[in-house]
This record gives structure tokens, sequence and C-alpha cells, in this order.
């Protein structure tokens, strides 16, 4: 291949020409320093080049290498409890051989190349295979089976050799007869990151991911395979709550990726994520994860690169038929680092200065997400649900970025800083949050928990709205208007905020809850109301709504988010102390005497 030569440096941006041989999103090597980066855009034989390194020093005359391949990640075993850059340099292994920053060019492979997994075949010789097929397994941590698959790009063929045994990433663990010749299969795959990995058909988002989080999963939960966003301005609780998700989701694997904007904010992740515990197993929650992260040394450039190679391992895992959980904190730095790529290629600029194609960018690593038949027979299915986090300057919502990131997700988790200033958390803000997933996942509900569910939430959430527009007569004209009824509404709402919205993660029992005791809870507070509504309704002139308001079980309702998921079957007393006590405020018992 022809070597290009470099005829401009902008910051991140280097034009070369002499790169008619270049294709878009080839990988190119800049500089005798080898500076990893990738054509963006092409004009003749001039090449524009996002560089993924430090670009300080570069200049006109310089070397450009076309590699001919575009940028690619390796998938294969090692990528679980692995931490990644942006071009999936894995930073824990350079840290280990160069220490805390990462001196430029280098060029050490993002799986380990000398490690040995235990290969166990799950194919013998003659078996036939196609694209997808699982030929073996290896534990690659104590909680992931690592599915060694046939690469999509192999056509059919038949097993002519099967490996057992101890191998490292590349060497040869099967050999395949195909339609297209022999081939020989390492545990290793590449795959571009641009470019989705092929499925043979995506389903519906007919089934909850269940995170255990009461807001979300009663009021606006999101299905597996698809999407969500999370806004909220700076100690609003868009980490705290990513953290709850990718402890607590019914995932598999856990993608998780930062592209923070300050060096420490990334630190903050890769000191607490490999804290976290995985709370079914106990074990360190790396043991499914795969963490991408940009250093603060890395140019902005590589937060576009750290999206799709995540995304591209996330797709991986759900080929094996997993239920993969991705996290990207902060979309936003994201699309930051296209506008400033954008400026600096001087293309017509869209609203406040991001590229018109802003939202199309957004939109096509959304669409990755899906729940999927794989490839290969069997029909496994696999699921790729993504929450990406967006931090709007100021909390504004009418910027470019959320907007564009709500005319694609499907589910809005709204965190609102006067909730967080309260210190009501999650800081989800009920009224202007939503799913469009209710009606899709409303089947499984009620197979699973039974028509009530869907009830229930309906009935919650129109006390919430209830509640906010009694609260603005109240604020008019003050409580006393409102009639025993309407107070009786506001009691409730202020106990569904409460005692059911409101959780703290930090709360052993309270970080999590099953449905079952989303139900139950959500059951009792709906079941007080009810028989305090028909003696309000009864309209006893001198019944005391304080009393009312007061009674003992009351408390016992606020606590039953406490109650161990083992000793739910406690709070069927709860229910009946409802009955009895309401009864005897309301003078109901002195009835049934006469
Ligand atoms: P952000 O990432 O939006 O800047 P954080 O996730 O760091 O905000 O949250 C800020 C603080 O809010 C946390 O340190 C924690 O004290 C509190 N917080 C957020 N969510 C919760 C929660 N679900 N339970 C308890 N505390 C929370």
């Amino acid at each position: 291949m022809e070597v290009g030569r470099i005829i401009k440096v902008s910051g991140p941006l280097v034009v070369a020409d002499n790169m008619g041989d270049a294709r878009m999103y080839d990988m190119v090597r800049v500089s005798e320093s080898r500076l990893l980066g990738e054509v963006i855009e092409l004009r003749g034989d001039q090449a524009s080049i996002q560089v993924y390194e430090e670009t300080g020093g570069l200049g006109p005359g310089e070397p450009v290498y076309n590699t001919g391949v575009p940028l690619s990640v390796e998938l294969g075993p090692g990528l679980i409890a692995a931490i990644f850059d942006g071009v999936q340099r894995p930073l824990n292994i350079i840290k280990a051989q160069v220490g805390d920053y990462i001196t430029r060019g280098v060029d050490v492979a993002p799986l380990d190349r000398d490690r040995r997994w235990q290969f166990l075949p799950r194919v013998k010789k003659g078996d036939p295979v196609v694209a997808g097929d699982v030929i073996g397994t290896v534990q690659e941590s104590t909680l992931v089976e690592h599915r060694i698959m046939v690469p999509p790009n192999v056509a059919a063929g038949k097993v002519v050799d099967i490996f057992a045994g101890e191998a490292t990433v590349t060497d040869v663990i099967a050999r395949l007869e195909t339609a297209n010749g022999p081939v020989e299969l390492t545990m290793m795959q590449k795959w571009p990151i641009r470019k989705g990995r092929p499925y043979r058909e995506k389903m519906g988002p007919h089934v909850p991911m269940i995170t255990g989080q009461r807001i979300i999963d009663t009021f606006f939960p999101v299905a597996k395979g698809g999407t969500a966003c999370i806004p909220g301005p700076f100690g609003s609780g868009k980490t705290v709550t990513q953290h709850q998700l990718a402890k607590w989701a019914d995932a598999e694997i856990v993608v998780y990726i930062g592209c923070g904007e300050r060096g420490n904010e990334m630190t903050d992740v890769l000191l607490e994520f490999p804290e976290l515990k995985d709370p079914q197993s106990g074990e360190p929650l790396m043991k499914r994860t795969v963490l991408i992260a940009n250093t603060s040394n890395m140019p902005v450039a590589a937060r576009e690169a750290s999206i799709y190679t995540g995304i591209t391992i996330a797709e991986y895992f759900r080929d094996m038929g997993y239920s993969v959980a991705l996290m990207a904190d902060s979309t936003s730095r994201w699309a930051e680092a296209l506008r400033e790529m954008s400026g600096r290629l001087e293309e017509m600029p869209g609203e406040e200065g991001y590229p018109a194609y802003l939202g199309s960018r957004l939109a096509d690593f959304y669409e990755r997400s899906g729940r999927t038949v794989c490839l290969g027979g069997g029909g496994r299915e696999g699921a790729l649900t993504v929450v990406g986090a967006v931090s709007p300057p100021g909390g504004d919502l009418s910027e470019p970025v959320s907007q564009a990131t709500l005319r694609i997700v499907k589910v809005f988790w709204g965190l609102d800083a006067a909730l967080a200033y309260r210190r009501h958390f999650p800081a989800i803000n009920w009224l202007l949050s939503y799913s469009l997933y209710l009606d899709n996942v409303a089947v499984y509900f009620r197979d699973t928990i039974g028509e009530k569910w869907n009830e229930m939430r309906r009935e919650a959430m129109r006390l919430l709205q209830e509640e906010a527009e009694l609260e603005e007569i109240v604020r008019l004209v003050g409580v006393d208007a409102l009639s025993a009824r309407e107070r009786l509404i506001l009691e409730t709402a202020k106990s569904i905020r409460e005692d059911f919205l409101h959780q703290n993660a930090t709360h052993e029992v309270d970080t999590y809850s099953s449905l079952q005791k989303q139900c139950r809870m959500l059951e009792l507070i709906l079941d007080f109301h009810h028989e305090a509504a028909r003696v309000v309704e009864k309209g006893e002139i001198d019944l005391d709504l304080e009393k009312l308001f007061t009674l003992p079980v009351r408390e016992r309702i606020a606590r039953a988010k406490y109650v161990p998921e083992e000793n739910l079957a406690d709070l069927n007393a709860i229910s009946r102390a409802i009955k009895e006590q309401i009864a005897a405020v309301s003078g109901e018992e002195g009835d049934d005497d006469a």
C-alpha cells in the first residue's frame, strides 16, 4: 500500500494526501510513532483522519500508513473483567507494563495472547456447522461461560478437526471444510466496530428487564432489548442509577462505557466499578462486566470509538444467547466529540454547532439494541438493552442531544434536580418520565403477577397526577378548600411517593424489590386508600381525617419496604390491620354490634 503524507494537523484531525487506496473508516497509523487513527472523510486522494491519540508534535510531511482494514475489535475470551479504552487497548494490562500514563503509540493486543483457556468442544468431527453455531465453551470467569462461535462471515460447512484442552486465543481450535474451502478457527474473532453484527431475526420487546427499582419496574419499565435514556443535571443520581441497573438488572452481562469528560469522573468509575458486588453470587460484579473507559490523557475523539467498541462487544455476547445490558455514560460527551470533529472538518453546523447527522448517529447506535434470534442452529435468543445517560448543560432538556435522544429511545427516566435536592431518590420525575413499552410488557406482567398489576399501576399514576393538580389548588386557595376525598388523594399520593417510589440504593433490603414485593407494597397503599375512601364517601361528618391518616397501620405500610423478600408473607398482617383499624376509627365496629 502507498504511504500517505500529512498535509495538515488540527487537534485530533489530520489531513493526509496520497491516500487514494484508503476507504472510509479504514484504520491508519500516523507518523513514525504509529498513532492510531481512522479515516472519516475522503476527497480525491486526500483523507481526513480522526486520531485517537495526542497529536502534539506532528507536522506536515510525516507518513501515514493505511492498514487497509476498518477499525475493529477483538472478540474472544479475555473480554470479561477487562478494562479497555475507546480503541480497546487493555488499560489494566498496559498499566502493569508501562504505568499510569499510556505512552503514545503503545501497541498492546486487546486480548491477552499468552493466557491459556480451557476449551471444551461442543461439536465433533463430521458435524455440520453454520455461522453462529457454538463449537465449544470456555469458563471465562466464575459467572460467565464464554461460547465460542463460528464467526458470522464463515460459510456453512463441516468440522474436520476439533481441539479440546488448553489453548490461547490465537491457537487453532477447529478446522472446517466449507463451501468456500477450508477454514481454521481460533477462539478470537475480529469485527469492525461501526458495523452491527448480524442476527437471524429481531423480536418484539415483550419481556421487561426487571431491575428491582420500583419506579422503573412498576411505572416506567424498559423491555429486554429496548432503549432508555437518563438525562439529568449533575448530582441528580445518574451514576447511582446506572450502578443500580448494572447490579440488579436481570442481565447476564454488563457493558459499561464511560465517556467521562474530566479525568477524575472516569477514575471514579475505574475505582468504583471493581468494588461493586454481584448481589446474586456475592462475587465482584466485574466477573460479568466489560468496562470501556476513556482516560483523561486521551483526546475527545476516542469517545466516539468507545461507543462503537462497547456496543460491538455487547452484540458479541448477545450472539452467545445472553441478555446484555449496556450503559453509556454519558452520550453527551460523545456528541460533543462529534461536534468538535465536525467543526474541524468545516462541515455545515446544525443546531448549537452539532453536526446535522447527530440524530442519525445516535439512532444508529441505539438501533443496535434489540432482542434477537441469534445466528446458528438451535434458535438461541439474546437481548441487548441500551441505557444512555445524557448530561444536558444546566439540566435543560431542550438542547439538541437530549432532543435527538428522546426521539429515538422508548423510555425516558427524567432525573429532577428539585427531587434530588429534597433527597427524594431515585430522583426520577414521575410526571415527566415515560415508557413506551407499557403496552408491550403488560401481558408479561399480567401472566406473572396478575391483571391487578396493570390496574394498580394505572390507579397509582392517576393519583399522582391528581395530586399535582390538587397541589395547584392548594397553592392558590389553601388546603381548607379541599374536600375530604381530595385530602385523602393527597395523602395517598404522598404515601405512593414516600413509601413506594422513594427507594434507598444504600439500604441492604430496600436497594432491590422483586416484582412480587413491589406488587404487595403498592397493594397495601391502595388497600388503605380504598378502605379510607369508603368511609370518607359515607360522609361521616365527625370523621377525623387526621386520625384516619395517622392510624398506627400507616407506619407499618411505610416500613413495608424494609421487609426482606423471604418474609413477604408478613405483609398479609398489614392488610388485615388496615381493615380493622379503619373500621374502628369510622365507628363501623359499633354498627356491626348493633
Ligand atoms: P450524578 O451522577 O447525576 O452526578 P450521582 O449518581 O453521583 O449523581 O448521585 C449524587 C448523590 O445522590 C449520591 O452520592 C447519593 O448520595 C445520592 N443518590 C442518588 N441516587 C440515590 C438512591 N437511589 N438512593 C440513595 N441515594 C442516592
